[in-house]
């Protein structure tokens, strides 16, 4: 295949006119006042996330629209249209006053994707709770932690999870006063000190006035993927709906007829940032897919829910490659116009892989938990380049800086505007959806701003057109005989080798050039790993990318230690290899 640098678009391929096509001119005239305006808000000028999602929708033309599609093996798929799942937000909202939970309560969700999770994340933040989703594959002891961390008073699961799970804690939770038990074998539940959700939704009533809260009254508290140590918890504000609206039209140009699928659970804040908040505010029709990743399952939802906008991550994306672009070809992609991808590190080859099998490149875009939303993307409205995760988003002010430390006096901060130099990724403080702390670490919220910047932890460069390209995590970058490597870019180069399916490079210490570099690699289906094959791939790494970059050993893996939300845990790998304590692993996908 021929590989421009860039992968142009033109408006007269595209089936759907985008929401914006010029760059600079929709940055300078951008304001979140005007993203404001585009809202209901609550009389006497409050502001709530679920009612602007749900409420506001209700009330009007939407009203019979469906807002989300539930489907799973097991059951028929349901249909809950806005005006439906106003009514059952409501009642849950009821539910909780009814317990004497209100405003700046916590409450915590930890199910699979059913009806009743959408239901009471919104519902809860209706009422002014502040709402933390969990993986419902989450042990006991992550999820004891957490609602001790966050003192969750309401918590909401299902039967089966609750014995398996919580029981056996429960006195371990001196917070935990209420506990909402989804049936799933039959209700009503009958455990002792919990309550019958559906007993207490079928009592209560389905009209309910929003609470009064104001854009800057917490809403959601999430925590972060521990990728690089312990989870942290970041708070975020009601004012973040304004992120959610306005980069759900830019960077994932979401219009009132697509049928969106967005593959994060909710456990993790794309699932609640893209999964819920985005897609309902801009009145579009949700898939919501119970069941675990399956490729031949993903290629039927995408073919027959007529999905036109997906948003998925890499690891899902690198799972359908390595089942081979024959199998996506078996299926018409007659409705998707956009595929986005959010979490790591997109590789090229992942986006000209899109190209083949699904006819679509992938629009990578960057963010993070403590960003609330979108900050960084390819987006309709410029070509793509494949290997950077784009440019930023309106309203959003990024940079490359530099710490200059002198001596005795604080690090002070240089933005570095020379193009193609790598450096800290810093974005301007104050866009809407800015985490307001981290829970219980003030000073560790503190230390990530400076004259005005968050600092983001990430290491990027910006190229001369204003793409950023990712780098590494500042933990994860490797020193090696005086020259700084990022991981991504030596994964990227292996990627390309035909066996390759993931790769996670890390430094290993070595006595004479500091750290050398050392791949894990797992094979695509149909390798086999032997001695020859890695003398080929570590030949194919020299040739891409220099002896002096290039990793020097190679060991393969069936898979790569990953986090529920799909991320490769570099630093396991690391400590695996060297024989050190693994740390926090609440987060690592069982198996892995
Ligand atoms: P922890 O902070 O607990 O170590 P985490 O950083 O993985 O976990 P998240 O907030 O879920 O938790 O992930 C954000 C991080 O994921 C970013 O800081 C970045 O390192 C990585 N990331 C997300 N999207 C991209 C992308 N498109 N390209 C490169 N890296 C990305
Ligand atoms: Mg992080």
């Amino acid at each position: 295949m021929n590989r421009p640098a860039q992968i142009q678009k033109s408006l007269q391929d595209l089936p759907v006119t985008p929401h914006w096509s010029d760059y600079d001119a929709e940055r300078k005239n951008f304001s979140w006042s005007a993203v404001r305006d585009q809202l209901t808000g609550l009389a006497g000028g409050g502001l709530n996330m679920a009612f602007e999602a749900v409420d506001r929708h209700a009330r009007g033309i939407l009203a019979d629209k469906v807002a989300m599609r539930f489907v799973s093996r097991a059951n028929p798929a349901l249909d809950l249209s806005y005006a439906e799942l106003a009514r059952r937000t409501n009642r849950f909202a009821n539910v909780l006053q009814t317990l004497g939970v209100g405003k700046g309560d916590r409450l915590f969700v930890m199910a699979g994707r059913i009806p009743e999770l959408y239901v009471a994340v919104l519902g809860a933040l209706k009422n002014g709770t502040v709402v933390t989703p969990l993986f419902s594959a989450f042990g006991p002891e992550p999820i004891a932690t957490r609602i001790n961390l966050g003192e969750g008073q309401v918590l909401v699961t299902t039967d089966v999870l609750y014995r398996r799970k919580v029981k056996a804690l429960r006195e371990k939770m001196p917070s935990l006063q209420h506990v909402l038990l989804v049936a799933e074998e039959g209700g009503p539940t009958q455990e002792p000190d919990t309550y019958d959700l559906a007993s207490l939704m079928d009592r209560a009533d389905d009209s309910y006035s929003c609470a009064p809260t104001t854009a800057d009254d917490p809403a959601l508290l999430h925590f972060t993927s521990g990728t690089t140590g312990t989870p942290k918890g970041a708070l975020h504000v009601h004012g973040a709906v304004l992120a959610h609206y306005a980069t759900g039209r830019y960077a994932l140009d979401l219009h009132a007829q697509d049928r969106y699928w967005c593959t994060a659970d909710p456990g993790w804040v794309t699932g609640t940032s893209y999964g819920i908040l985005a897609p309902l505010l801009l009145g579009v029709s949700s898939l919501i897919d119970r069941e675990e990743f399956d490729a031949q399952r993903w290629y039927t939802l995408l073919e027959q829910e007529h999905i036109s906008v997906w948003y998925t991550a890499p690891t899902a994306i690198r799972m359908l490659m390595k089942a081979g672009a024959e199998l996506a070809k078996t299926h018409r992609f007659e409705d998707l116009r956009f595929v986005a991808s959010v979490g790591e590190p997109l590789n090229p080859e992942a986006v000209w892989w899109g190209l083949d099998a699904l006819g679509l490149p992938i629009h990578d875009n960057w963010w993070q938990t403590e960003t609330g939303g979108i900050m960084i993307a390819n987006t309709p409205a410029f070509a793509i380049k494949p290997g950077s995760m784009g440019r930023p988003l309106p309203g959003i002010e990024a940079a490359i800086v530099a710490h200059l430390e002198q001596d005795g006096e604080p690090a002070r901060l240089r933005t570095i505007d020379t193009p193609d130099v790598e450096g800290e990724l810093a974005l301007k403080a104050g866009w809407p959806s800015m985490f307001r702390g981290y829970l219980n670490n003030e000073a560790r919220y503190q230390k990530c701003f400076s004259n005005g910047w968050y600092l983001t932890g990430d290491l990027a460069r910006r190229d001369a057109d204003g793409y950023y390209w990712f780098v590494g995590r500042a933990d994860d970058v490797i020193k090696s005989a005086g020259h700084l490597i990022g991981p991504f870019e030596v994964e990227s180069a292996l990627m390309e080798h035909p066996a390759v399916a993931e790769a996670g490079v890390i430094g290993k210490p070595d006595p004479v050039v500091g750290e050398m570099v050392k791949a894990f690699v797992s094979l695509k289906n149909g390798f086999a790993a032997d001695d020859s094959l890695r003398q080929d791939i570590l030949g194919h790494a020299r040739k891409k990318l220099g002896a002096a970059v290039a990793p020097k050993e190679i060991a393969f893996l069936p898979t790569l230690p990953r986090t529920r939300s799909g991320k490769i845990m570099r630093r396991l790998l690391k400590a695996r290899e060297l024989g050190l304590p693994e740390g926090d692993t609440s987060t690592l996908e069982a198996g892995a």
